[in-house]
């Protein structure tokens, strides 16, 4: 067992539901081991301004329920520069920091795995992302908050749909990822999910359409991702309005509320069990690391491939999607 004594805490980029739980195991975990820890302010922002201090039991106490995250989260943009994270270096040796958590999405990998191959400060990960799109673990913080808050939101919509028999295109948070979309339009029973994953044909989207309306189809719900290479709801919508304007058609974005409220249950157990993970790995001299979750194991990938290739998806489970909704 390799020696630390004192770790940080940090949540950065995108903010995910179920972070305050990671972060309470983070430091629990560590005061379990009799370490010091640290909580830094805004990501690597406070990394860099010093907005660092020690935390206590009860300083994540009554959190675990809570969305967002106490310690806040920022993207800095110095710290892309070798200068900005000698800066924050030498805040963390300030405070004798020998072994730091970054709570993020790969953005924040990338600078993590920059910082712990530049500096001796060993890093270790633990996946906070809403989109769910990292390598090397089957579940991220914040994911399953996120599409279940789509899908009742969606639910909402359904009801007014039907209600109206109109056609609705909703379009869920994934930029660069499909799964919210293809999980929470599964689950309300979209008729079509378009993702960045894979191109969308809008001509067969008009089709299906147009025989659902031959057989008086009436509640017709298109989940879409903001990442789509055709465009978001807006441009699809378009296209739907040019070429059958006689649907009711309308749009709905969903937008940021995907970001917040209290996490799942899910979503705390996998942030608590990938805490008190990533402490214990700290504890055996492992550095520059993801703390992942597969097949129910934890897992360790290295952070230069937890960034580098992206969780795939099954074209399985978009053939479900075509024949569910027949
Ligand atoms: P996320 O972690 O949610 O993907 P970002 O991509 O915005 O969010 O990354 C968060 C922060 O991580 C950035 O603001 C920056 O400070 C740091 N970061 C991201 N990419 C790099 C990089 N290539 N080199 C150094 N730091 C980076």
């Amino acid at each position: 067992m390799k020696k630390v004594n004192n770790i940080a805490v940090l949540t950065s980029g995108g903010d995910a539901p179920g972070m305050n739980a990671a972060i309470r195991a983070v430091v629990r975990t560590g005061i379990y081991h009799q370490l010091n820890v640290f909580g830094v302010m805004y990501g690597y922002k406070g990394m860099l301004t010093g907005e660092i201090f020690p935390m206590e039991s009860k300083s994540v106490a009554n959190i675990i329920q809570r969305g967002g995250t106490v310690l806040k989260t920022a993207r800095c943009k110095e710290f892309y520069e070798p200068e900005g994270r000698k800066k924050a270096y030498e805040n963390l040796k300030k405070f004798g920091i020998d072994g730091l958590v970054v709570i993020g999405g790969d953005g924040s990998f990338k600078g993590a795995q920059k910082f712990s191959q530049e500096f001796d400060i060993p890093c270790i990960g633990l996946p906070g992302t809403i989109d769910k799109d990292i390598a090397g673990t089957d579940f991220t913080i914040g994911f399953d908050t996120a599409v279940n808050t789509a899908v009742e939101a969606i639910d909402k919509i359904r009801d007014t749909a039907d209600a109206h028999d109109r056609l609705f295109i909703i379009e869920v948070m994934g930029r660069d990822a499909g799964y919210i979309a293809l999980h929470s339009g599964i689950a309300t029973g979209a008729e079509h999910i378009l993702i960045p994953e894979h191109k969308t044909n809008i001509d067969d989207v008009i089709d299906h359409l147009t025989a659902n309306e031959r057989r008086s189809k009436m509640v017709n719900l298109i989940v879409v991702a903001e990442g789509d290479e055709f465009g978001g709801a807006d441009e699809v919508a378009r296209h739907v309005k040019d070429r059958m304007p006689q649907l009711d058609t309308r749009v709905t974005v969903l937008g940021h509320i995907q970001r917040g409220g209290s996490p799942t249950c899910l979503d705390r157990l996998v942030a608590s069990r990938m805490g008190y993970a990533a402490v214990d790995a700290l504890l055996n001299g492992t550095t520059n690391v993801m703390v992942g979750i597969v097949n129910n194991e934890i897992q360790f990938t290295p952070l230069d491939k937890a960034v580098k290739a992206k969780q795939q998806i099954d074209p399985e489970w978009l053939k479900i999607v075509k024949i569910l909704a027949s």
